[in-house]
């Protein structure tokens, strides 16, 4: 036998065992007469104890070793005298008569400890060494139980799992393609799937009923912190279901990972519509760990001189508060700087308007030369503000504002600490627009992807506004993360082609790019729907991080480089030829 136990499992119930172990040599000590080494394994962390008096040979053979040696031992298991009771093994030792060295390391370029010496970089050109640390594999052990979960989950669910194919004609999810040259069919291109979404529906088509994938999916995009060019997304869709069914079934879903994995009971999710989470929170995501809920205040100040209420009023756009708890203390300093925030261009306000609450309860604003402190106690009733409290008010056209606003809603969650990692506060955003007009383009594109139906009630309005159509559409929102995203679906060929045209598709593109699922259609296809969540980002969310990177074994940079295999990479001149580039 190789090994007789792991290093992470002996303790005081196995003293006096003989046991034999292997692994790295996480780190080594010297005491004069003595010896210590930790082996680590994927399990844990044992001590190993070498005594010169007893046998110097071995002794000085263990002196020898440098980190990261991987290592095979037999010895007897001892009680330790010096007890580290912080990790599971730390009462005992093993008294070592065996050593055999299986492999040598060279000095590692750094410490591979929970604490490291190495930059981001450098841990990305080693990954498998930066995989070694703990801290790197509880996280990729942590996104196999949400897997194993999903699974059970969905299993009992009735759900199977299909695989759906990798080399595919492009599917317009918003994103841009990765394409492959193929070489049997020269000068023409796979897509790789941005999801595999109409591959689901066909499975519709096709009587599966229920059907899932834990699948990768590829968007070729700018990347951000949370986003890599290749990702994985939980698919599923059923058929012979309504809005409803999906929202219970994907909710219980959320409520069995948070239980089985994190132990928590999340309360039931509330629902609201795009239009109510645009108009409360500035955001299609929002972040509902803690309210500051905006208060629009149209009403409460019409009739002054004041030039940049008066502006957005007659450009029918919004003057809108939000009430930030006991910050009336804040510095001219502080409220500068919250200032030049809500002017950087990518928010461009003009400026922040501020009314702060005394402890007397009279209000004392930045434009008390416009209002009187009748209206000013207005302000503060109707954004319910006590004494102590901040209200911050921002004024402008509609969607500009609450952009802005909801940035600073969070940029003061952050502040006051109410984006607490630890906390989870999950949602269901229902009724998204079915389309949204492009004025770079001078088109309608659909909000989610073409396939989504809109609300029967709002069909009629396909050709005589379409900006007023509601999508069956739903989006799950954890802490203000779009989690898991999708729709009841198109299932009649005639309202697709109609949802085609709408999006600027002629007749001949649509057949061109969607004949197969238009033609599917027309063969008894199910009345269908589903859902797709972000696997990677949810394994961050359950794990408290904000990068996804940490979650996935071999990640890509920020220039969408696996810097360890040094990809993308140059092709050679024959390769070239053969794909006839
Ligand atoms: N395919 C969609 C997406 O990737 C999800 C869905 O509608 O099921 O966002």
């Amino acid at each position: 036998m190789f090994r007789t136990h792991t290093c992470g499992e002996l303790n005081t119930s196995t003293i006096g065992q003989t046991t034999t172990l292997a692994g790295w040599l996480a780190k080594s000590r010297d005491l004069g007469g003595l010896t210590f080494i930790d082996l680590r394994d994927r399990y844990g962390l044992t001590q190993l104890t070498f005594n010169m008096d007893t046998d110097a040979a071995l002794c000085q053979q263990a002196r020898g070793l440098s980190r990261e040696d991987v290592l095979q031992v037999t010895g007897t298991v001892r009680e330790r005298e010096n007890k580290n009771l912080k990790i599971p093994t730390g009462e005992i030792e093993i008294i070592v008569t065996e050593l055999k060295v299986l492999n040598h390391s060279i000095t590692p370029p750094f410490t591979i400890e929970e604490e490291t010496d190495g930059g981001e970089d450098l841990r990305m050109k080693y990954r498998y060494l930066d995989l070694r640390r703990n801290i790197v594999r509880e996280k990729l052990e942590l996104r196999h139980r949400l897997a194993t979960e999903t699974r059970n989950y969905l299993n009992d669910q009735k759900f199977i799992e299909v695989e759906t194919p990798v080399l595919i004609k492009s599917t317009p999810e918003g994103a841009r393609d990765f394409v492959v040259p193929s070489r049997m069919n020269q000068g023409q291109f796979y897509a790789l799937p941005q999801s595999p979404q109409t591959f689901k529906q066909l499975l519709m088509v096709a009587g599966f009923d229920r059907y899932y994938q834990l699948v990768k999916c590829f968007r070729d995009e700018d990347l951000r912190a949370d986003r890599q060019p290749e990702f994985t997304q939980i698919d599923c869709e059923m058929a012979f279901v309504e809005r409803e069914d999906i929202l219970n079934l994907f909710e219980g879903m959320v409520k069995h990972l948070f239980k089985t994995v994190k132990g928590i009971d999340i309360p039931e999710l509330p629902r609201i519509t795009y239009a109510d989470a645009m108009r409360l929170y500035g955001s299609d995501k929002p972040d509902t760990r803690f309210g500051m809920e905006f208060v629009e205040l149209n009403e409460f100040v019409a009739g002054s001189e004041f030039g940049v209420f008066n502006t957005a009023l007659s450009e029918g756009g919004k003057i809108i508060g939000i009430c930030a708890k006991d910050c009336a203390s804040y510095t001219r300093k502080q409220l500068d700087e919250l200032t030049d925030w809500v002017r950087d261009p990518k928010r461009g306000m003009s400026g922040l308007i501020y009314a702060r609450v005394e402890a007397d309860g009279s209000v004392k604003s930045s434009v008390d030369k416009f209002f009187d402190q009748e209206k000013l106690q207005a302000w503060k009733a109707v954004c319910n503000a006590q004494p102590g409290d901040l209200i911050l008010i921002l004024a402008g056209l509609t969607d500009k504002t609450r952009n802005a606003l909801g940035g600073l809603r969070l940029e003061m969650g952050q502040r006051l600490d109410l984006r607490d990692k630890t906390k989870f506060s999950a949602l269901w955003v229902i009724d998204f627009p079915l389309v949204e007009w492009n004025e770079e383009d001078n088109r309608w594109y659909a909000m989610h992807h073409p396939f989504t139906s809109p609300h029967p009630e709002d069909i009629h309005l396909l050709d005589s506004n379409p900006a007023a159509i509601r999508a069956n559409a739903y989006d799950m929102v954890i802490n203000g993360w779009e989690i898991g995203g999708g729709s009841i679906r198109i299932h009649d060929r005639d309202l697709q082609s109609r949802n085609f045209q709408l999006l600027g598709f002629t007749e001949a593109e649509a057949q061109e790019k969607f004949g197969f699922l238009l033609d599917a259609f027309q063969y008894g296809a199910p009345p269908h729907g589903g859902i797709a969540f972000g696997f990677d980002r949810l394994c961050s969310l359950f794990g408290g991080a904000d990068s996804i990177r940490d979650f996935i074994a071999f990640p890509k940079n920020n220039s969408g480089r696996d810097v360890m295999i040094d990809a993308p990479g140059p092709i050679d001149e024959k390769q070239r030829k053969e794909l006839g580039l």
